[in-house]
C-alpha cells in the first residue's frame, strides 16, 4: 500500500512571487503552498499525499467547499487532496502540525500514519464492461504492474547517479496482463484474473483479436520458458480517450518470463514485443541520471507522442538493464506532468 500520511520535516520555505499570504514549502520531493508563516524549515509535521482522502472530521472541514467527495462503491465521503495550482504555484499536498495526531501516535521521521488518520486511497470509479467476469485475484506468480512516484525517490536517485535509463511515455489507460504458464493462458486486469470465455469484457476481446494466446504459446515453446506480456490498454471506452484512438490498443512496457521470475532487459523486452507482433509503449530516449526532482517533473511536461492536443500523463523511467534497489526493489518509476494533473485530475 502506497504511503498517504506520514510523519515528515519541513526541508524549506521560500516566497511565492506575487502572493503575501502564502509560500511554498517543500517536503520530500513535494512542493505545498502553505499559509506564510505557518510552517518553518526543521519543523515535524504530517504530510498527506495527493490521491489522499481525509476523513470528515472536525480538523479538515475547512476542505469542505474545495474538495468534498460523497461515498462512492468502498469508499467513505471525504476530502480529496489533489493537484492545484496558486498565484502560478503547483501544490501538491497538505500539511498539518502534528497536533492532528491522536495520542500516543508515532512521531519519528517517515512514520505511516496512513491508517491511523483514517486516509483512504481516492480512486476514480472504474467502469465494469473493461474487465468482466472474474476468474479469481491476480496471480501470485507474477508481479502487479505499478510505479512509484519521483516524488518519495530522492535518496533513490542519488543511490543511482551516473546510471544509464531509457525514458518511455506514462500511458493513461487501464492495466493489462496475458500469460502462459505451464499450459494455459490467461488474462489479468490491473488486479484481477479474468474469465477469458467472457466476450463482454473489453481486455478479453483485446486479447483474442491480438491473437495473444497462440502468439504466447508459440513464443514459450520457441524460447523454452514461460513469459507474460503487460502493458496498457487505451482508446474508446478508457479514461476518456485522451489520444482520441478510433480502436481499443496494446501498448506493452513488460515481458516476463514466468519460468525464471525475471523481467527481461530493455533490449531483449522490445524484441520480444516486435516478435509477438505488438508494439512498445512510446520512447523517449535515454539519459544519464543526473537529475533531481524537480528535473524530472520538468522532463515530464511535454504532450503525448500518440496525440499532440493530449497534454501526456508522464514519464517513466528504468535502467536499460534490470537493477534491484535496496530500498524500491525494481528500480523503475514514474514523474507525472503537472499540467496533466490540472486539466484532467477529476
Ligand atoms: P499511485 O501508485 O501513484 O497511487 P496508481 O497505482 O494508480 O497510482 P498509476 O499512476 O496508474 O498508478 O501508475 C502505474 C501504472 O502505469 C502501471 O500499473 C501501468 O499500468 C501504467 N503505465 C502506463 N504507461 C506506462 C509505461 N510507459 N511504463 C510502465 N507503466 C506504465
Ligand atoms: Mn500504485
Amino acid at each position: 500500500m502506497r504511503t498517504l500520511a506520514s510523519v515528515q520535516t519541513v526541508n524549506t520555505v521560500e516566497a511565492i512571487p506575487n502572493a503575501d499570504a502564502i509560500e511554498k514549502i517543500r517536503v520530500l520531493g513535494w512542493w505545498v503552498v502553505a499559509k506564510k508563516g505557518e510552517f518553518a524549515p526543521g519543523n515535524k509535521i504530517v504530510y498527506c499525499e495527493i490521491d489522499s482522502l481525509l476523513p470528515e472530521r472536525a480538523e479538515f472541514e475547512f476542505l469542505r467547499a474545495s474538495s468534498f467527495k460523497p461515498a462512492a462503491g468502498e469508499l467513505p465521503a471525504g476530502f480529496r487532496i489533489k493537484t492545484v495550482k496558486l498565484r502560478g504555484q503547483v501544490s501538491q499536498g497538505i500539511c498539518f502540525p502534528l497536533s492532528v495526531l491522536p495520542d500516543g501516535a508515532p512521531t519519528t521521521e517517515g512514520a505511516d500514519v496512513t491508517d491511523l488518520l483514517g486516509v483512504r486511497k481516492w480512486e476514480p470509479p472504474v467502469p465494469a464492461s473493461l474487465a468482466g467476469r472474474v476468474k479469481g485475484g491476480f496471480p501470485g506468480f507474477l508481479p502487479k504492474t505499478d510505479e512509484t512516484r519521483v516524488q518519495v525517490l530522492e535518496p533513490v536517485l542519488a543511490r543511482h547517479r551516473g546510471r544509464e535509463f531509457f525514458v518511455t511515455e506514462k500511458l493513461d489507460g487501464t492495466s493489462f496482463t496475458a500469460f502462459w504458464r505451464e499450459g494455459a493462458f490467461g488474462v489479468c486486469s490491473r488486479n484481477l484474473q479474468l474469465d477469458t470465455t467472457d466476450d463482454t469484457s473489453s481486455l478479453v476481446r483485446l486479447a483474442k483479436a491480438l491473437d495473444l494466446e497462440a502468439k504466447l504459446r508459440a513464443f514459450a515453446e520457441r524460447h523454452g520458458y514461460d513469459v507474460a506480456i503487460q502493458g496498457e490498454v487505451i482508446g474508446p471506452g478508457v479514461q476518456g480517450n485522451k489520444y482520441a484512438l478510433a480502436a481499443l490498443e496494446l501498448r506493452a512496457f513488460n515481458v516476463f518470463d514466468v519460468s525464471a521470475h525475471r523481467y527481461l532487459s530493455r533490449a531483449e523486452m522490445l524484441s520480444a514485443v516486435y516478435e509477438l507482433g505488438l508494439t512498445p509503449v512510446p520512447d523517449l530516449g535515454t539519459l544519464t541520471l543526473d537529475h533531481g526532482v524537480d528535473e524530472l517533473v520538468a522532463l515530464s511536461e511535454g504532450v503525448s507522442g500518440l496525440n499532440a492536443k493530449a497534454q501526456r500523463e508522464g514519464v517513466v523511467l528504468r535502467p536499460l538493464v534490470e537493477v534491484e534497489d535496496e530500498y524500491l526493489g525494481r528500480l523503475s518509476f514514474k514523474a507525472i506532468n503537472p499540467k496533466f494533473l490540472l486539466k484532467y485530475d477529476e
